[in-house]
């Protein structure tokens, strides 16, 4: 069974510094996952601890907001087949070190913080995070 989904890729900043937004914008293309918007931008630190929220009681909390909010990043809405999984699967485990060879964090990725990209993981949430950043 396939479905059509869309799912929120962010380009983190540290992927955006290093000028890998492309790159890694292939990985989509090579995926059969469609760009349907982009968009670069940069979010303040309030922004990013509401994009964030799920994660208020962890630890690195705080420190992953600043992260976020710390230059521009690109945000891009995916759609495909089971887009939601298959981007998950292309951008690889959230610890690079722990990520499959030919995923986005293994070859991308420098820690467990700055791990380049971030994905929706559940049709609800690929919901809200596609609203968040792009309302209109
Ligand atoms: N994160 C972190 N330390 C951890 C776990 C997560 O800094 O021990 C950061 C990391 O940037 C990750 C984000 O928090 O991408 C969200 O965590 P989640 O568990 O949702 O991982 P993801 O869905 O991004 O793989
Ligand atoms: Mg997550």
């Amino acid at each position: 069974m396939s479905s059509v989904e869309q799912t929120l890729s962010i380009i983190k900043p540290d992927a955006v510094e290093r000028n890998l937004t492309e790159k890694i914008k292939q990985y989509f293309v090579n995926n059969k996952l469609k760009i349907v918007k982009e968009k670069k931008i940069q979010v303040t630190k309030e922004e990013a601890a509401e994009f964030y929220k799920v994660h208020q009681t962890k630890p690195f909390y705080d420190r992953l907001c600043n992260y976020l909010s710390s230059g521009p990043i690109t945000v891009i809405i995916l759609e495909g087949d089971n887009a939601i999984k298959e981007y998950r699967k292309i951008m690889g485990a959230t610890d690079p070190i722990k990520a499959e060879d030919g995923t986005i964090r293994k070859k991308y990725g420098i820690s467990i913080d700055k791990n380049s990209v971030h994905g929706s993981d559940s049709i609800e949430n690929a919901k809200k995070e596609i609203e968040f950043f792009f309302k209109n």
